[in-house]
């Protein structure tokens, strides 16, 4: 049975990336007297919504993984057919997060680096001749961790920023705070129910 910080965490990764009927079905996913089982046309029929519209959300929550399916065989002396099921599957839904989180952090990462070995970085004061960071590197002073311009041997400046690199850097400073106020709690979250496992584990 997951833990009820998992069942939060459900909660509000699906009040973030998904929509009302999303919302109105993991609530009952997630209430225990359902087991975190239950299947489709069960579910349309106690919330009153199309079954259309239910088998929508339901294949939205398990293409990203919040729920996992399997199909049903009809049962003798059961007035129930054939369905499918489906069920709140928490280490499935763990792993997915972390995966999509770790997915995103590199994406963002990645799109820094293009930035910063983009075009010419650093400047030789005396020599005006210019280098990318990743030329710059190859003469490095050791003691003083700065780059030096393999003519003159004297430290490279990084350029002032034009306008419009002042624009992109405050632009993209701005998507990595959007980026953190909506990742932050969930990383928190992650880190929390893996200390709980962590617990568990030494208690065994
Ligand atoms: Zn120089």
């Amino acid at each position: 049975m997951p833990h009820r910080k998992v069942k939060d965490l459900a909660r509000l990764i699906v009040a973030l990336f998904f929509d009302d009927t999303c919302m109105i079905i993991m609530d009952v996913f997630l209430n225990e007297k359902n087991n975190f089982i239950i299947r489709a046309d069960v579910l349309a029929d106690e919330l009153h919504l199309s079954s259309k519209q239910v088998n929508k959300a339901l294949n939205k929550l398990q293409k990203d993984m919040i729920l996992d399916s399997y199909e049903s065989a009809a049962k003798r002396g059961e007035n129930l057919g054939k369905g499918v099921t489906y069920w709140f599957n928490h280490r499935l839904f763990i792993d997915a997060v972390k995966y999509k989180l770790q997915k995103m952090q590199d994406l963002l990462n990645s799109n820094v680096g293009e930035d910063s070995f983009d075009g010419t970085l650093y400047v030789c004061p005396k020599c005006q001749r210019t280098s990318n960071a990743l030329d710059a590197q190859k003469h490095i002073d050791m003691e003083t961790f700065e780059f030096i311009c393999p003519r003159c041997q004297i430290p490279l400046q990084e350029p002032a920023p034009t306008e419009k690199e002042e624009d992109q850097s405050l632009e993209f400073q701005e998507k990595q705070r959007d980026f953190h106020a909506l990742i932050d709690p969930i990383s928190q979250m992650l880190q929390d129910i893996d200390e709980l496992g962590r617990a568990v584990d030494e208690d065994q």
